[in-house]
């Protein structure tokens, strides 16, 4: 009997988690400006919003208030992530979160694996996306922990104005603590230097202490700071519809270039 052909293995989608357990940083704005330049670049693309602010799910267009099925039921089992999947106008698909999220939380605490649920539950679309990227809330807590179990890689976004990183180096550790017992396969992508404004010596001397002071890779270019960006909220769509030639949307579509040149 002919044996059949080997085909290539299937290593899954990109698994990449935006985190930093610090607000205002640009974690969401960085998903959804990621996203729709991944998803302008050709790769099937899905977000998920694990905030339970839901402000990604807002921010491309989307209603919480009026999202029937969200992440939390996707976590504790009350739906699969594909009756959960919305397709948003940015043309990304999305895992929309609501206020429920919250309690979701407190639930998952008393289960067993319970940093493993969100792994699980994005099994069954595994084939369907070629880049996954969840949007984390500002904290270190089960979900944030879920979404470094589910990830391939974690991004680190943070501002060039802020005198204290401090931050960082905790969620550094907290990244170490997981390789070490959850997910052993998880790698720090990078960081990326958002806000950032380089007519200021600060700012400048800040993304230059950057890779040396924490060891881990810093992408490039930095993402300026810009009011175009608090704009783009409000009409539904990611920066790179919004303001389609801006500086700003120019810089993510770079970094969302060098991120795929590094991954093919
Ligand atoms: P996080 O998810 O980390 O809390 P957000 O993405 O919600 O951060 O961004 C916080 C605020 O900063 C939002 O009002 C957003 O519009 C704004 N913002 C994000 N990126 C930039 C930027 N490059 N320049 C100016 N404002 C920005
Ligand atoms: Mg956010």
């Amino acid at each position: 009997m002919p044996r059949t052909p080997s085909r290539t293995p299937n290593h899954g989608p990109h698994v990449l988690a935006v985190a930093n357990q610090k607000g205002g940083v640009a974690k969401t704005t960085t998903v959804a400006a990621l996203g729709a330049a991944f998803t302008e670049a050709g790769r099937r693309v899905l977000l998920v919003d694990l905030d339970a602010q839901a402000c990604l799910t807002f921010s491309l267009g989307i209603d919480p208030e009026a999202v029937e099925v969200a992440v939390d039921d996707v976590l504790l089992g009350r739906a699969s992530a594909p009756e959960a999947v919305l397709t948003t106008e940015d043309g990304m698909d999305l895992i929309p979160s609501t206020i429920e999220l919250a309690g979701a939380d407190a639930q998952l605490l008393a289960r067993p694996a319970r940093e493993f649920v969100l792994r699980s539950a994005l099994e069954p679309i595994r084939d369907d996306y070629d880049i996954v990227l969840v949007d984390c809330s500002p904290s270190l807590g089960v979900l944030t922990l879920n979404a470094l179990t589910a990830a391939g890689e974690v991004l680190i976004p943070l501002q060039c104005e802020m005198l204290s990183h401090r931050g960082v180096g905790q969620l550094l550790d907290t990244v170490a603590d997981v390789r070490k017992i959850l997910n052993p396969d998880l790698q720090v992508l990078g960081m990326l230097p958002t806000m950032f404004d380089g007519r200021t010596t600060h700012a400048r001397a800040v993304l230059a202490d950057l890779p040396e002071r924490y060891g881990v890779p810093v992408l490039s270019p930095p993402i300026p700071k810009s009011v175009r960006f608090a704009e783009a909220p409000a009409v539904g769509r990611s920066i790179l519809a919004s303001a389609r030639g801006s500086k700003g949307a120019a810089a993510y579509r770079e970094v969302a270039a060098a991120v795929l040149a590094g991954w093919d």
